[in-house]
């Protein structure tokens, strides 16, 4: 029986110790990167488990644990040999039931270790979301026990005994035929019979006392039904698969049977069918009772992709991304527990579902960089997976049709720390659907040709095709980082926030500047408002600069006929619980449309009438500041290209660019996909990136820019020192003869190169001035314990904070 949390059986000074525990105590901190050894009272003995959630005293508080091991004697516990039992503390309270897998506890050290986190932080992945007690101090300085917020709900099922079904009931009881004829086809739950007839509940008591009716009470699974089904997302189990999906699949097989956790990378262009690969591998795990977990980047996580699991798999999924209310995500996470799921389609996060004997995991658009969390513990969930594969002896899948640079080098390698990788090509297109005839419309000599519109006639009439022919058009308008700002045409100053140091985003429909680092709102107007001037000369031609998606949806909506829908999918137009799914109805319930959006129109969509993708501006995402970008840019274009000709009619792209000789738009534009990587893996090796090495990047931030500056500094210099101290790689046979060709002061592939301290791209957020460390280090080589020693033996002073990201993507 699980305890009830409100009523703290605190434990009696009288009561004698029956066990130990080790317990990760709820206090994140740097420094309890340790579990901690507990008595175990008597009277908890043979309710207390792993997993448990506790009461304990730590130092002069009380603090809530989790129960990460146990043992009959303090030597069997791990950590705790040479402990004195007298000065061991007990548990004061046992809170609530176990509630993580078993192997959370495994996993969340790993993690702690591996991304330098504190070990409560990482175990807390794990937890039911919102689902366990908590503990607030009052104002008088007492710690009071909170119960969850979010309780479980409950409903009562309705259905026929045996006797039930031959009863007649009296002429003239006309309720209880209702009832009879309600339950004739199956069960029904009393909150549908409510829906449907007026109260019943007197003829359901009567009905089951005379033996009847059935009522059984169960647990209601909130976020389940509601999923609505577009047209394109059909139940349908293709008839043959193409042979690449067979090679794939045997791939994955001898991958399960081999049970060493190898990994399977599918790089398959989009629409070859790796979806259908997912599936049919998860059919066959299934079968052998086992789980599957399929994580999609939060933003393909629509219903048309959800509705692809469902129609396979029934209510046997559980799904999980942002938007769910904390009910509906603890009921999917309680219905993993409980093994009512056996199939989790999620984000990131759902690989720390509680799932019972897990034997596949998925990774689609493996090389996406939401996969990297953003806060700490800053894990990657590819590593997690590839982590949590090899402990669990099963296959690790991984599904790109632009596979991160990360992977392929593994798979080049075929091995990488102890782990098979391999990669399964997938070329063509099911039926053979052929690839998007791709052309590339060169901005420059548009310009030169006297086109001021955001269109060049390529695309202008490429659309005006579209909407002749009744058909659907796609259109990227990528400015992430981009955002529209204003600019002095005569001094060149680009307004920037007081408080952070970055460039304010211009806001036309309210005339504000904005800075989306802290929310504050300026209000300056640009040239030709009045009243505008720039905050450093003066002058009055403050002018904007970027596009907004309105404006490209405005201009749209003059150049086509009124019948064409113009729908508009951003940040702005998509706020709201179902906003996303509302516009992609729209589109697809239009006649003829197009749909214009940010990157997050890019990924997954799978509408057959799409026969036109244009690109407003590739520039855009070419030109970022990070050795990412051209890594980026190719997916983002691909992706989108993707959307066009997926049904009977070729579909055509057209990709508008400043840059028609840059690598990745010759890539895209040829298919020939190893123009790119080819240059990308070249320039990488050269500059010593990764894949090449690892990049580690430290940050620390203060409101006192000294501070924070000498921080960096003590810690940089402190890992140079400690650096020093180790025994280097040897580089791989064939490396070495190349010299690095580095400023930086030695070979990142055989000792650590500690950069900086340097201030941050962006220098100051929130008023507080950022300094960054970064350390590129050897592939063999655990960066992560020499930063965690460092960081213990220098404790950051009274308003400095340090953050770690081990193999870091956020370089700004
Ligand atoms: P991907 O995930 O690689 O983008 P999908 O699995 O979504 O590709 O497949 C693209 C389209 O092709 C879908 O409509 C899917 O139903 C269909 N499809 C997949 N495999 C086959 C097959 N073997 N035969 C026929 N159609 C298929
Ligand atoms: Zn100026
Ligand atoms: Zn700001």
């Amino acid at each position: 029986m699980a305890p009830d949390p409100q009523q703290l059986a605190l434990f009696s000074a009288e009561s004698t110790v029956a066990a130990f525990a080790s317990v990760v105590v709820d206090i994140p901190a740097r420094a309890l990167s340790e579990p901690y050894a507990y008595g175990v009272p008597g009277e908890f003995a043979d309710d207390i488990a792993i997993g448990s959630t506790v009461l304990v005293t730590f130092g002069h508080r009380a603090a809530l644990g989790y129960v990460v091991a146990l043992a009959e004697t303090l030597g069997d516990l791990p950590g705790a040999e040479g402990l004195d039992p007298v000065r061991v503390r007990p548990v004061r309270a046992l809170l609530a039931a176990p509630s993580c897998s078993p192997y959370a506890a495994d996993i969340a050290f790993w993690l702690s270790r591996e991304y330098v986190a504190p070990l409560a932080e990482c175990l807390r992945l794990f937890l039911p979301p919102g689902g366990t007690p908590r503990l607030v101090r009052d104002a008088d300085g007492a710690y009071r026990v909170e119960r969850p917020a979010v309780a479980e709900v409950h409903e009562r099922v309705l259905s026929l005994t045996d006797a039930g079904r031959t009863y007649e009931p009296p002429v003239r009881a006309h309720r209880q035929r209702q009832l009879l004829e309600a339950l004739a086809c199956g069960p029904v739950t009393t909150r549908e019979l409510r829906a449907l007839y007026t109260d019943l509940s007197a003829t359901i008591r009567t009905l089951a006392q005379k033996g009847v009716v059935a009522v059984e009470e169960r647990r209601a699974w909130r976020g389940v039904s509601g999923a609505t089904t577009l047209s394109s997302a059909s139940a349908s189990v293709p008839e043959h698969l193409t042979d690449g999906q067979r090679e794939a699949l045997a791939a994955i097989a001898e991958a399960y049977a081999r049970g060493q956790g190898d990994v399977v990378l599918i790089d398959g262009v989009t629409g070859s069918g790796k979806t259908e690969v997912y599936l049919a591998a998860i059919e066959r795990v299934l079968a052998d009772g086992r789980s599957a977990c399929v994580l999609v980047p939060e933003i393909s996580l629509t219903a048309q992709t959800v509705g692809r699991f469902r129609s396979r798999f029934g209510d046997a999924v559980a799904v999980f991304h942002s938007r769910l209310s904390a009910g509906e995500r603890l009921d999917q996470w309680d219905m993993v527990r409980t093994g009512a799921a056996r199939v989790v389609v999620g984000a990131r996060s759902a690989l720390f579902c509680p799932f019972r004997d897990l034997g596949l995991i998925v990774i689609d658009e493996e090389h996406e960089q939401s996969y990297k969390q953003g806060s700490s513990p800053r894990y990657h969930a590819r590593e997690v997976a590839a982590e949590m594969a090899r402990r669990g002896g099963f296959p690790l899948v991984l599904g790109s049709a632009t596979p991160s640079a990360e992977a392929l080098e593994r798979c080049r390698a075929g091995t990488w720390a102890a782990q098979r990788w391999q990669r399964v090509e997938m070329r063509e297109r099911p039926g053979g659907a052929r690839l998007p005839r791709v052309v590339v419309a060169d901005l420059r000599r548009a310009f030169a040709g006297g086109n001021r519109s955001m269109f060049s006639s390529v695309l202008e009439r490429a659309l005006l095709d579209v909407a002749a022919r009744k058909e659907k058009a796609v259109l990227l308008h990528n400015r992430r980082g981009f955002a529209p700002f204003l600019m002095c045409r005569e001094c060149g100053c680009v307004p920037t926030c007081r408080h952070c140091s970055t460039a304010l985003t211009y806001h036309e429909r309210t005339h504000t500047l904005e800075c989306h680092t802290c929310g504050a709102v300026y209000h300056v107007r640009p040239y030709p408002a009045p009243g505008s001037a720039c905050p450093q000369c003066g002058s009055r031609y403050l002018a904007k600069m970027g596009l907004g998606t309105q404006q490209v949806e405005d201009a749209l909506r003059a150049l086509l006929p009124p019948d064409v829908a113009v729908i508009r999918m951003d940040a702005d137009s998509t706020k709201g619980k179902d906003g996303h799914q509302r516009l992609l109805e729209a589109f697809d319930a239009a006649e003829s449309a197009v749909l214009l959006g940010t990157q997050m129109i890019a990924k997954g969509l799978d509408f057959p009438e799409v026969t036109l993708v244009g690109v407003i501006n590739a520039d855009y995402a070419l030109k970022m500041p990070d050795f990412r970008a051209g890594e980026r840019a190719f997916d983002l274009l691909e992706q989108v290209a993707g959307r066009a000709g997926r049904g009977e009619r070729p579909g055509e792209v057209i990709i508008q660019t400043y840059l028609p000789e840059d690598p990745v738009i010759r890539a895209v534009a040829t298919h020939d996909r190893a123009i790119f990587t080819e240059h990308d893996r070249a320039q990488r090796a050269e500059a010593l990136y990764p894949p090449f090495v690892r990049l580690s990047n430290i940050n620390v931030w203060a409101r006192d820019e000294h501070a924070a500056e000498g921080h960096a500094a003590a810690i940089a210099c402190d890992i140079r020192r400690l650096v020093a101290a180790t025994a280097p790689v040897p580089l791989p046979a064939g490396d070495a003869g190349a010299p690095p060709s580095l400023a930086e002061g030695g070979d990142p592939r055989v000792a650590p190169v500690v950069l900086g301290p340097n201030p941050c791209v962006i220098a100051r957020a929130k008023d507080r001035y950022r300094f960054h460390v970064v350390i590129k280090s050897p592939l063999g080589y655990h960066i992560s314990d020499v930063i965690a020693a460092v960081l213990d033996a220098r404790p950051a002073p009274q308003g400095v904070t340090v953050g770690v990201d081990i193999d870091a993507y956020d370089l700004m």
